[in-house]
């Protein structure tokens, strides 16, 4: 029976307002979640996947842990179609379990997303990552587009490839490992191997024999280092362990067993051979911006890359124009971005009308919303002859709050009703929109006008009292 000894510990970090983590640690089931997403989407995102998790591993195998974590997907996506609040939530997934390998007593990890598993191999002092991240500078630096050292200070680092809640399948890769009594696991979120480098986990992680003093002393460290996102830590010591002897002969030195992608369990590929143990990634310090999920770059442009497409001469290094052509398009992307944004805004802000009392009580149209939207205020669109006095008692109310229309014809067609209305009342009203209607209220068909053209902003009425 393999038994563990294990400690947790998360915190909220030194900027960070909730802590969208979720921890798990139980008897042979651990995990980290690293929620995402506005408001409290990533909080929902990342606690709905863990109680998944937990609820669906049912069978100590690899198949069914890499189910749960998929049925855990599943789960976060119907939670966030079910409440407009929680859409585009997510959250990333690195989970540890007891599981039966091959007939005998084994390990697996699985991992969706960028938090992390490690292995500090017992008489050893190397720290060794055995998740493989699903992020953006990952995948680059994987396909050798950038080094670890770009991938380091790459403005877009903060970008995941992969994370639960984003599609209805999620590919998850596992990694089956030997059981060695001795060894150490490490599952944390990027709140701490961001603000922590990993010679520094990897002496506190071997430190002590207690997890619990480790993990408290792991969050501390991070929190000491800028703690600019949340942090979550869970440590696993394997204290016993019996009946693995032919995982132990077979993963030798580097514990792994058998991996499989995610990408070739999707295509019915069975597992790879047992691989070299991933080496310990180098983790670069920077600002913790909230998630983001894109798909991974599908092709290598690697050889492309390293072209000296400016012309120069032959034997400047390729990494300084790779460098400058990402700036540059980053740069675009952004503007483009920033643009489109603004567009959206103003959109927003001017493409819709509303029929209001004026603060003299006349009855008006506006273009924009009422009370305004950031710095677009409301401006008179067309003003008529109606006022408090002579509108049916009906529309009062309404249009105290301001009556929204989708366009100006609309917003004529509701003043031409109010007139019909007011005639049926045996209504005074004679006049019709300034310079639009012509007093023609024996139509039912309203043409748009252009004679009322305001060139200056005005603050919308404050509303008045009805008499
Ligand atoms: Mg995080």
């Amino acid at each position: 029976m393999t038994s563990f000894r294990w400690g947790a510990a998360g915190d909220v970090g030194q900027v960070r307002q909730v802590n969208q983590d979720h921890i798990l640690a139980t008897d042979g089931l651990f995990a980290v979640a690293d929620g995402m997403g506005g408001h409290r989407g990533g909080e929902v995102a990342s606690e709905v996947a863990i109680d998944a998790l937990q609820e669906h591993f049912g069978r100590p195998t690899t198949e069914c842990l890499v189910e749960a974590v998929q049925l855990a997907n599943e789960a976060v996506v119907t939670r966030a179609a079910g409440d407009s609040e929680l859409r585009g939530m997510g959250t990333t997934m690195c989970a540890l379990a007891r599981v039966v390998v091959d007939g005998e007593e084994g390990l697996t990890v699985v991992n969706v997303g960028d938090s992390r598993a490690y292995l500090l191999m017992d008489g050893t002092d190397r720290l060794v990552q055995i998740s493989e991240d699903h992020s953006l500078v990952a995948t680059l630096e994987r396909q050798g587009q950038i080094t670890k050292e770009d991938a380091a200070v790459h403005p877009q680092r903060n970008i995941l490839t992969r994370a639960l809640g984003i599609d209805q399948r999620v590919l998850v890769d596992s990694f089956d490992l030997a059981p060695v009594v001795g060894d150490r696991y490490l599952l944390c979120s990027d709140g701490l191997f961001n603000e922590v480098e990993e010679p520094r986990i990897c002496q506190v992680l071997g430190g002590t024999d207690d997890p619990q003093a480790a993990a408290e002393e792991l969050v501390r460290l991070a929190n000491e280092g800028g703690g600019r996102d949340n942090i979550s830590v869970v440590i696993v010591h394997i204290v016993e362990s019996d009946g693995a002897d032919g995982l132990r002969q077979q993963s030798g030195d580097n514990r792994v067993v058998n991996v499989i992608h995610g990408s070739d369990r999707a295509s019915g590929n069975g597992g790879a051979a047992a691989p070299a143990a991933p080496d310990a990634k180098a983790a670069g310090k920077g600002k913790n911006k909230n998630k983001a999920v894109v798909p991974p770059p599908s092709a290598p442009v690697a050889a492309a890359a390293a072209t000296d497409v400016t012309g120069g001469a032959p034997g400047v290094p390729a990494a300084r124009s790779r460098f400058t052509w990402r700036v540059v398009a980053f740069l675009v992307a952004f503007l483009a971005i920033i643009g489109i944004g603004l567009w959206v805004i103003s959109y927003m802000a001017t493409n819709t009308y509303f029929v209001k009392f004026d603060s003299a009580g006349h009855v008006v149209i506006y273009q924009g919303r009422p009370g305004g939207m950031l710095w677009y205020e409301p401006t008179v669109a067309e003003a008529t002859d109606l006022d408090r006095t002579t509108v049916p008692a009906r529309f009062v109310a309404e249009l105290e709050q301001g009556k929204d229309e989708p366009s100006l014809a609309e917003a004529q067609a509701f003043v031409a009703n109010i007139r019909r209305e007011q005639a049926a009342d045996g209504g005074s009203a004679t006049g019709g929109i300034a310079g639009g209607l012509g007093g023609d209220t024996s139509t039912t068909t309203v043409r748009p006008t252009t004679t009322v053209v305001p060139t200056t902003s005005v603050t919308e009425p404050p509303p008045t009292p009805a008499p």
